[in-house]
């Protein structure tokens, strides 16, 4: 595995992404913005294209040769994510709109059926607003606690807090497997023992793990897992909710039309087997199906591969700006993804994001949809660079130089 490891050759994998090879601003584009939507392979383009150019027919119900075609392309996504995250059937696997619709789902059809009043729902204080609202929604309905497990200054969840909060009034544990402002990674399959012990169900938000870490739902013992297709090289409104078989067969349906059913009358409907129970509607096909060249770009690498090359990125970046006077690094996990936040003393986030942008660097600048989190920090917002398959040093010595003269002017 290790000479695989070694032989990433990133000039090759640059030529299969497009949208890298412009100028912005009258510089080479340098893309940091990965934790947001990492760029799509020409794979995943040609697919779209090709769906609309060659396939297109509404999956399922069609006894045609183009519908057969699409049905076809559509389920060996589903097979292929299922192979992805090691689930035992295909059936397990639900497309969504994304991760943010995935756990939504959950707190409404699930949590709808399962939480009473007094009832207690832990997430952690690392939270992507996604992994809060839904939840706060549900408490508020019901009359359930939310709970929330602190987050230490180095940016881990504080483990003994967790088991002091977890009681047999806890009946869901929602927390992320890794920080998209932070970058830090949670000991889930820990988290995920502890919970089981009293009798809660563990959704994870995989959207920021599943493009670099190994996942294994099965061994996990994960109830529910969501992931986003387009922070995976694939495209955007399109992602799964996995979920074990007993638990989806139990829940009620999430939304209501076509496919979800078997029979519809004015006096009783009746439901649809899992998957389609909750795929009402007419899907997001092309994307659904260019998903599966987005997962085979990222298998034909090897995730381990992936992860050493960005954590080497990683670690390149996070010794050089820590050089830089009035840098503060945010989130020091020992365990990270290749997610890079600082503030700089004296200068606002924004006002570095601008600049680097008219240099041709693309980071981000903001709360990253974790307000709660920024606010423990005592902060609005940081600047976060964060690292993919393409990305290499060279670019990181073009921020460094940025930010240094950034420093200077203001
Ligand atoms: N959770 C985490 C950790 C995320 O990073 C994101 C996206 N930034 C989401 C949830 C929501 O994902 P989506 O917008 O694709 O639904």
């Amino acid at each position: 595995m290790e000479k695989v490891i070694q032989n990433i050759d990133v000039k090759t994998i640059r030529e299969a992404f497009p949208i890298l090879h412009q100028q912005v601003n009258g510089k080479p584009l340098i893309y940091f913005d990965n934790a947001a939507t990492n760029q799509k392979p020409i794979s995943v383009i040609q697919s779209i294209n090709d769906y609309y150019s060659r396939d297109n027919a509404n999956i399922h119900r069609g006894n045609h040769s183009l519908a057969d075609r699409s049905t076809a392309n559509f389920e060996e996504t589903r097979s292929a994510i299922q192979q992805f995250i090691k689930a035992k059937e295909a059936d397990e696997i639900i497309f969504t709109s994304g991760t943010t619709e995935s756990i939504n789902l959950v707190a409404s059809t699930y949590g709808r059926a399962t939480i009473n009043k007094g009832d207690e729902i832990i997430i952690s204080g690392m939270e992507h607003h996604s992994n809060i609202v839904p939840w706060q929604l549900l408490c508020e309905e019901k009359g359930a606690i939310l709970k929330v497990i602190p987050v230490t200054e180095i940016g881990e969840i504080d483990f003994d807090q967790f088991r002091e909060l977890l009681s047999t009034k806890t009946k869901i544990v929602s927390i992320v497997y890794a920080s998209n402002s932070l970058g830090s990674i949670n000991p889930i399959k820990a988290i995920i023992e502890e919970a089981h012990q009293f009798g809660a169900v563990v959704l994870i938000d995989g959207a920021q793990a599943s493009a670099h870490l190994e996942i294994d739902v099965v061994s996990l013992d994960c109830d529910f897992f969501a992931l986003s297709a387009h922070k995976m090289y694939g495209p955007t409104g399109v992602g799964i909710l996995y979920g074990k078989r007993d638990l989806l067969e139990a829940m009620p349906p999430y939304k209501g039309g076509g496919e979800m059913i078997k029979e519809v009358s004015f006096i009783k409907t009746t439901y649809n087997d899992i998957p389609y129970k909750f795929e009402a509607g007419t899907p997001n096909i092309a994307d659904v199906i260019a998903f599966k060249k987005a997962i085979e770009f990222i298998n034909d690498i090897g995730k381990e591969a992936i992860a050493h090359h960005e954590n080497e990125l990683l670690v390149y970046a996070t010794e050089k700006i820590k050089q830089i006077d009035r840098v503060k690094i945010i989130g020091e996990a020992k365990e990270k993804v290749s997610v890079l936040s600082f503030v700089i003393d004296g200068i606002h986030h924004f006002d570095i994001g601008q600049m680097m942008d008219a240099k041709g660097i693309a980071v981000r600048t903001g709360h990253h949809c974790t307000q709660p989190l920024m606010h423990q920090f005592g902060i609005e917002g940081t600047v976060r660079a964060s690292f993919s398959i393409y990305n290499t040093k060279a670019e990181i010595d073009e921020m460094i130089v940025s930010l240094e003269k950034i420093i200077t002017i203001l």
